[in-house]
């Protein structure tokens, strides 16, 4: 895909099909990046590429994953820090080399790039970075939703040094619910199994009456709050375990990811996106970093292949750049050139093609 072919009746079909007018920035300002996500992974992406000298947007929709948590731990010289004092700090920092931040919700991208946003705005991109992150898909028990990120947790590298030596459950819901429980005894010795819909094999019940992880049986049907604090867990007949914080493996779906599939980005098995180490997909000028791309990583793994994918943003801005100004050198008749050939290979072949 070039940068300069696009379908500008494509985006006005598609705004007027949302019966929005569509707001076009000044023709001459071509942002280099636009990045879609400004959470760590997006922010650290906008930071390297400010200092890049790159005219560059980060549109942000204003929800991170860890925003129901009080504070953000394990990233390193950040730790116990709430999580939207990060990203204001993030925010400044950017500002400071002249990135745009706009907030806004993209809602399609179309190919040149074109990114359109909720609000009819459309910003014009020679490179697109994803960084739009996941949602959580939690369980439907009474008080799930309420208590996510306080005393339902997912993860205990975030939350379990905050509730050592406590009494703990994990809730059996995907396949990873066991191997769930016996991570989390690492900071507790009194954990609690609740099998609710996950079907124990011999050998998983093994090991957790080997851990001495206690198994209950039965249905979770509700989470106990006594002073806006997790008092026990209730099952469908009635019992109630008393438990201070409860674990889970949330299921997980890239957020934005008809941004990603609308690009002809290719997904893993898995439904994410695939990518090589710097976050390259397998559209043109389309890089994705954090969790949009894995689920499991952490908010400083994220923030490190944001910055991973702008030094690869920038090198490929820079080799579009050198060919551009060779072309622009050469003769105007249009007769062959070895520059001439090299920007042909690149367009047909891609990454396939060899050096000449
Ligand atoms: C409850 C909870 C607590 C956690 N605590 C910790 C912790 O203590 N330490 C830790 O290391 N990790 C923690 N994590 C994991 C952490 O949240 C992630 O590692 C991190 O948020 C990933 O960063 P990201 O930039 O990929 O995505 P996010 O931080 O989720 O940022 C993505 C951004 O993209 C925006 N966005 C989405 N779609 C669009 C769109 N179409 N247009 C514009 N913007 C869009 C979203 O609104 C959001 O602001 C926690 C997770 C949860 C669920």
């Amino acid at each position: 895909m070039d940068a300069k072919i696009y379908d500008m009746a494509k985006v006005q079909n598609t705004a007027q099909a949302q019966n929005k007018a569509l707001v076009y920035d000044d023709r001459s300002k071509v942002y280099d990046v636009v990045v879609v996500g400004g959470g760590a992974a997006g922010l650290s992406a906008a930071l390297v590429l400010g200092r890049a000298r790159r005219r560059v947007a980060v549109v942000d929709a204003g929800a991170p994953r860890n925003a129901p948590a009080a504070r953000l731990q394990g990233y390193l010289s950040r730790d116990g820090m709430p999580p939207a004092d990060l990203l204001a700090a993030g925010r400044a920092e950017v500002a400071g080399y002249g990135v745009e931040s706009v907030e806004d919700q993209v809602v399609g991208i179309d190919a040149g790039f074109f990114v359109r946003l909720a609000s009819g705005r459309v910003l014009k991109a020679r490179r697109i970075l994803v960084a739009t992150g996941v949602g959580d898909d939690l369980p439907e028990i009474d008080g799930a939703r309420q208590r996510w990120g306080r005393d339902l947790l997912h993860c205990p590298y975030c939350h379990g040094w905050e509730v050592r030596d406590q009494p703990l459950g994990v809730l059996g819901t995907l396949t990873g619910s066991v191997q769930h429980a016996l991570l989390v005894r690492q900071w507790s010795e009194d954990v609690v199994f609740f099998a609710h819909t996950y079907d124990l094999s011999s050998a998983e019940r093994a090991q957790l009456d080997a851990r001495r992880v206690r198994i209950v049986s039965g249905e979770v049907v509700r989470l106990v709050v006594e002073d806006d604090r997790l008092a026990g867990v209730e099952l469908a007949d009635g019992r109630v375990i008393a438990r201070t914080a409860v674990f889970l493996r949330p299921g997980n779906v890239p957020h934005a990811d008809g941004l990603l599939t609308g690009l002809g980005c290719r997904l893993d098995e898995a439904g994410f996106v695939a990518v090589d180490a710097t976050g390259q997909t397998s559209a043109f000028g389309v890089w994705a970093a954090g969790n949009v791309v894995d689920p499991r990583a952490q908010l400083i793994t994220s923030a490190g292949a944001g910055s991973a994918a702008a030094i690869a943003l920038n090198a490929h801005l820079v080799q579009e750049d050198v060919e551009r100004a060779v072309a622009a050198s050469e003769p105007a008749d249009g007769v062959f050139s070895a520059a001439m050939e090299a920007r042909v290979s690149r367009m047909v072949l891609g990454d396939r093609r060899h050096g000449i």
